[in-house]
């Protein structure tokens, strides 16, 4: 059950929380601006929604039966908005995220910038913390990564996003990008994602390699339990039997995510494929499954990438893929970033 309050007093969300408390369910508060939304778990056979509702303060109240509340579509019907500086995601248009893989110094993030610009992404990307499989594998250039992200995409004129992969450093990683990244290794580090609910910043949150859509809607729900509305979840291939691709690209979680939850999702087929051969054909294919955004690692010169080069494809493909995007959305009845003739 969800309760929510408008402007209401102190004293106005203690008597909820008291009456919560006297039929033996747990109540959360979330306070913003403007509203109060109480959680409320527990045994809610016998709780008569009219009794809040009836409350001081109380604006609406909502039950909602999934064991996510506030991701749900039962608590939010219409689509959220995640504005990212001049990218914005679960609209009309569909948003393009490009670049390497690992930011590896200020002239290859500067070169992959200006060909995903000129094509007609939306927002750059660039790893400086890699959570590497193997600790022989280059790590990221760390803080160097970030002042170079960020000048980038000041000189560009692309907001950015890079991925914090431990809590001590979400507030660092913070002043430098326009968004933070949670990839798939972290989806359920629960004390990375309470910090990045403190941020202030958009969240990409990536699903887990073998976490189910209700596992990975529990972790956003982490997130906004903490404060933080700002979601995009992104499918990048789940772990399966199959060995020709890296992953497989769960695109059947498009469709189900836009009808169970508000949030926007965006597919990153570089991942899910592991191969720039399918990198544009499962891009295509998100489009038309409903996605409302796409995550392409790019490189200036993929043979020469110290991560990753194998899915990444190279500016003209890149270039060829955006083109291809175009008249496939003018035929969805959406449109992707285009170039700024
Ligand atoms: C990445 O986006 O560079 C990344 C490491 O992705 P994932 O967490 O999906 O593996
Ligand atoms: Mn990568």
């Amino acid at each position: 059950m969800i309760i929510m309050m408008n402007t209401p007093t102190t004293g106005q969300v203690n008597r909820v929380m008291d009456k919560l408390r006297q039929l033996g369910l747990d109540g959360h508060s979330i306070t913003t601006a403007d509203k109060t939304i109480i959680t409320a778990s527990g045994d809610l056979s016998a709780c008569n929604p009219d009794l809040y509702e009836r409350m001081p303060g109380v604006d609406k109240v909502v039950i909602v039966a999934k064991p996510y509340k506030l991701a749900s579509r039962e608590f939010q019907q219409h689509n959220t908005i995640v504005t990212v500086g001049t990218a914005s995601f679960g609209g009309e248009n569909i948003p393009v995220i490009a670049g390497p893989c690992a930011i590896e110094s200020y002239k290859q993030l500067q070169q992959a910038a200006a060909s995903a610009k000129e094509a007609g992404a939306a927002m750059l990307r660039g790893g400086a913390y890699k959570p590497r499989s193997s600790p022989y594998s280059f790590q990221g250039l760390e803080k160097d990564g970030l002042e170079i992200i960020r000048t980038v995409g000041q000189e560009v004129g692309l907001p950015v996003v890079s991925e914090v992969t431990d809590p001590r450093k979400v507030e660092l990683i913070a002043q430098h990008v326009d968004m933070l990244q949670i990839g798939t290794r972290n989806m359920q580090n629960f004390v990375l994602l309470k910090e990045v609910a403190l941020a202030k910043k958009p969240v990409l949150l990536k699903r887990g390699l073998a976490a189910t859509i209700e596992e990975w809607l529990m972790a956003a729900e982490y997130i906004m339990s903490g404060g933080n509305d700002q979601i995009v979840l992104c499918e990048r291939g789940i772990r399966t039997y199959e060995t020709y691709t890296r992953n497989t690209l769960d695109l059947s979680a498009v469709p189900v995510i836009k009808h169970i939850s508000h949030l926007p999702v965006i597919v990153d087929p570089s991942h899910g494929t592991g191969s720039w051969r399918w990198v544009s054909p499962m891009a295509k294919a998100a489009v038309a499954a409903g996605a409302d955004g796409l995550l392409i690692e790019m490189h200036p010169c993929p043979e020469e990438a110290l991560s990753d080069g194998p899915q990444s494809l190279t500016p003209g493909n890149f270039a060829q893929l955006m083109e291809e995007l175009d008249k496939l959305t003018a035929a969805l009845g959406r449109t992707v970033n285009k170039k700024e003739k």
